[in-house]
């Protein structure tokens, strides 16, 4: 089959080359969106990740180009218009999940990071200044850890946090009845806010999830309250937290996502302007620890994203080809 890669990684074709047996994959560097499906031409299938474009339009000039197949590298579809996915009779691809450590870890690097100042710890060493002043964190020992979506990350980011010795609330509109044995305690969301110490967004980006925390979720946190988001950015309204931190009614965010990342994660802006006011603020935010999603990159993910998906690929050629074998001896 040949696929047509969208928004690829010059790391990914190594895993992807790895496992791709007798496709051929086209490596695209740009993200997918209407001006750029043109891109996969001649091609039977699409490969795309978490900034690409799937809404209704572009779906359409996809089909218009003959492809049929999306195969998503990525766990959340909150990028693809998934009524017009079955209107345009698509097939759609995706993996289940891959290791969910490798966001969970980097859940708590930002994390830890943030709480005991580590950039900047980091920075003043190599400028050759050794002072400590200024640096003074916090302990995750004993503190109240709220997790918010209990699937495959939100467990083991809670199994991180218990072996910190945390007290464990979960909020998650289906509660996984087993993490009670473990010690956690399911909670309404407005409780979760009120009394954690650290709140930590592992559920997907869905309409119900959208600006989950806003203006009035945040008058509910505590204001010495640490917000992690390895999400999706749009779980958190920017603004919002901005103000919240600014106005000490928050004391720190955490995040691996942005809610306007398509335009500049993933790419090198160091010597192009950024435009983005919200990112800027962001970004250079004292009480800020950001990173430009990358919780998905480890080893391990990696091989298990490009082989799973690519088998995924292969299972439909071959369905497909029984299908033409049988319509043949009919
Ligand atoms: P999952 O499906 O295993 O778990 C999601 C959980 O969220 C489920 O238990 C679900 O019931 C819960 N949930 C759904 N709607 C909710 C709501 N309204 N309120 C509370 N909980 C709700 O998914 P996962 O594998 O744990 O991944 C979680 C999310 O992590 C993904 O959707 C994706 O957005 C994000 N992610 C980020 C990266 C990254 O690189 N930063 C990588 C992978 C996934």
């Amino acid at each position: 089959m040949n696929i047509a890669f969208f928004s690829a990684l010059p790391f990914e074709k190594k895993w992807f080359d790895q496992y791709c047996a007798h496709h051929q994959i086209t490596y695209i560097p740009e993200t997918l969106t209407l001006a750029t499906a043109h891109l996969a031409k001649g091609n039977q299938a699409v490969c795309v990740f978490v900034n690409d474009d799937l809404s209704r339009p572009v779906l359409h000039e996809l089909k218009g180009l003959g492809i049929d197949l999306i195969g998503m590298r990525c766990i959340g579809l909150d990028n693809v218009d998934q009524l017009a996915v079955s209107d345009l009779r698509l097939n759609l691809l995706h993996i289940p999940g891959y290791s969910p450590y490798s966001v969970a870890e980097q859940a708590v690097a930002l994390l830890l990071g943030l709480i005991r100042h580590l950039p900047e710890a980091h920075q003043r060493v190599q400028a050759g200044n050794f002072t400590i002043d200024g640096l003074s964190g916090i302990d995750l020992h004993s503190k109240t850890v709220g997790v918010v979506g209990t699937g495959h990350i939100g467990k083991a980011f809670i199994r991180i946090m218990q072996g910190f010795g945390c007290k464990l609330l979960a909020y998650d509109i289906y509660p996984d009845r087993r993490l009670l044995e473990t010690g956690v305690t399911y909670v309404s969301l407005g409780e979760l806010l009120h009394q954690s110490d650290v709140i930590a967004l592992h559920c997907p980006l869905t309409p119900l999830t959208e600006y989950i925390i806003n203006d009035h979720t945040l008058s509910l946190v505590k204001p010495s309250a640490i917000l992690v988001n390895t999400s999706r950015g749009r779980l958190v309204d920017t603004r919002a937290v901005l103000n919240a931190l600014d106005c000490d009614r928050l004391s720190g965010y955490a995040a691996d996502v942005y809610e306007q990342e398509r335009a500049y994660f993933h790419y090198d802006f160091s010597d192009k302007p950024i435009i983005d006011d919200l990112l800027n603020r962001l970004r250079k935010h004292p009480k800020v620890l950001l990173t430009a999603h990358q919780g998905f990159l480890t080893e391990e993910a990696q091989r298990q994203i490009a082989r799973s998906l690519l088998n995924q690929f292969s299972f439909y050629e071959n369905q497909q080809m029984s299908l033409v074998t049988k319509a043949s001896m009919c």
